[in-house]
């Protein structure tokens, strides 16, 4: 679905409404009695619509300036000091650096080789957290396995000395639910193959492209690291992999990766906030994550997610009036490391939740971008605002872009925000497409030129329209059902 142009008002209005640094900033007579907030709403929304640099701007700076993004790493740094500085030029406040202790996983060379029954290179990746090969690499013959449920099928012992192959397919969805149910295989294929006696680990991409590129991510800890070493392969390699098993050939593999982990490195969450003007101490969280894969340059994952918060929070900001309750945007690190529960928990979701537990229950909303960068097609406001007013003002600035409501309050916000909403914040879902989305996630494809603008004013234009009603509103996001009853 696609909005039109049309919806947009004209520039001059925008003056009306923004303080533009170096633009005069007048008080127009529409301004002296304060308008509604549907109707600063609707503004925010077309202001955005209508083209608004800063989200652009952003994310090909910070593509541009820092390449890829691996957490712990250089880059990572310099892009969370150069983040800092830039939100304090926008004119946002609190601007400041959270740091916090991570062991860094470094990709080395790498390679892949089909050594049998014929020679043939094959595009490979190493996924993340996972061990080095030995310097000459690892050879052993190849077992598939449809599906992850039938590689925790095989018995204990059965894949000794050989190496185990997940070889599912990602189902393309426009919610992205095929992701979820292919990744079990990546975080979890180790440990599973580890214990049936396999010597390594291999997984067709947990991807929707048929390119020569291989999707690595991360992968899960277990009693301190990830047991063994472990690629994904480009989808056409795994097809040739099936077709070769389907001819009844033993495949028969070489892998090398240098691999290797830095104990000393450390990541950073940024935090910049837009204080509100009569409940500050109330704070409605935007999360997104600075850190990238290595391989591409982190436009989609998750470039545009930080401009996109950074954008609605800055058009919210240079507004007239403060909302009533702060905007907080935490452009968090150390993402596509994480690991689902202790001791690998160090990620930047929990540190904020750590560095922040005495001001979490004033945490009143959170939501978070990353699903990249197309249109959002629905929203998922929390059970207890899920309808009546707030619901239907929502409504009705987001549906004429194309924004629909959700069927249910949101399960899940994402992995940034998600120890916040683990702590009972109360959490909001703008649903992007995701159709095109894991064509490229963590590839080396993964880079400014599939960013659409159109696309990514329109992201701006949703998260500006709700974050802004819901911090200048005193709507209770809590549910309270296990508590006494609520005035
Ligand atoms: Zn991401």
């Amino acid at each position: 679905m696609h909005h039109s142009r049309i919806l947009c008002g004209p520039r001059a209005r925008l003056l009306t409404l923004l303080c533009i640094p170096g633009v005069l900033c007048g008080a127009p007579a529409a301004l002296a009695a304060p308008a509604s907030p549907e109707t600063v709403a609707v503004q925010l929304r077309d202001a955005a619509i209508a083209g608004h640099d800063i989200a652009y701007t952003w994310v090909s700076e910070l593509t541009t300036r820092f390449g890829p993004r691996p957490a712990g790493s250089a880059n990572e740094q310099a892009a969370a000091e150069w983040a800092a500085a830039r939100l304090k030029a926008l004119g946002f406040e609190n601007v400041h650096i959270e740091t916090f202790p991570i062991t860094a996983w470094v990709r080395g060379s790498e390679s892949a080789q089909l050594v049998a029954p014929i020679s043939q290179p094959l595009v490979a990746a190493a996924l993340g957290e996972s061990p080095p090969t030995p310097p000459g690499g690892i050879e052993g013959d190849v077992v598939l396995f449809g599906t992850f449920n039938e590689l925790k099928a095989a018995a204990p012992g059965s894949l000794s000395g050989k190496i185990a192959m997940v070889t599912q397919h990602m189902v393309r969805a426009q919610d992205g639910a095929g992701y979820s149910a292919a990744v079990a295989a990546r975080t979890d294929g180790p440990q599973a193959a580890a214990e049936r006696g396999a010597i390594a680990f291999l997984l067709r991409s947990v991807g929707t492209d048929s390119h020569r590129i291989a999707h690595t991510g991360t992968t899960r800890y277990v009693d301190g690291r990830v047991p063994l070493p472990s690629f994904a392969l480009s989808a056409p390699d795994g097809d040739q992999f099936e077709r070769l098993a389907a001819l009844g050939q033993t495949i028969r593999v070489r892998l090398v990766s240098g691999a290797s982990y830095r104990a000393d490195a450390h990541s950073q969450n940024v935090i910049a906030d837009v204080r509100g003007g009569e409940r500050p101490q109330e704070i409605v969280l935007l999360g997104a994550h600075l850190d990238s894969w290595d391989q591409g340059t982190g436009a989609i994952d998750d470039g545009t997610g930080t401009a996109i918060i950074t954008a609605a929070a800055k058009l919210i900001r240079d507004l007239p009036h403060r909302p009533r309750r702060t905007v907080r945007v935490v452009l968090f690190g150390s993402e596509e490391v994480a690991q689902p529960a202790p001791p690998g928990g160090a990620f930047g979701g929990h540190a904020y939740v750590t560095t922040h537990q005495a001001e979490l229950a004033n945490h009143v909303l959170t939501g978070e971008s990353d699903l990249g960068t197309d249109d959002i097609y629905a929203v998922g406001l929390p059970k207890a605002a899920f309808s009546g007013a707030f619901a239907d003002t929502v409504m009705r600035v987001l549906t004429p872009i194309g924004v629909l409501r959700a069927e249910h309050p949101p399960e899940d916000a994402g992995s940034d925000v998600g120890p916040s909403v683990e702590a009972g914040v109360p959490a909001f879902l703008l649903n992007q497409d995701a159709m095109r989305y894991f064509d490229i996630h963590h590839t080396p494809d993964d880079t400014l030129d599939k960013v659409d603008r159109t696309q990514l004013d329109q992201n701006v234009a949703a998260w500006a329209a709700l974050v802004w009603l819901a911090a200048d509103s005193a709507v209770d996001f809590h549910s309270h059902e296990a508590a006494a009853p609520h005035p």
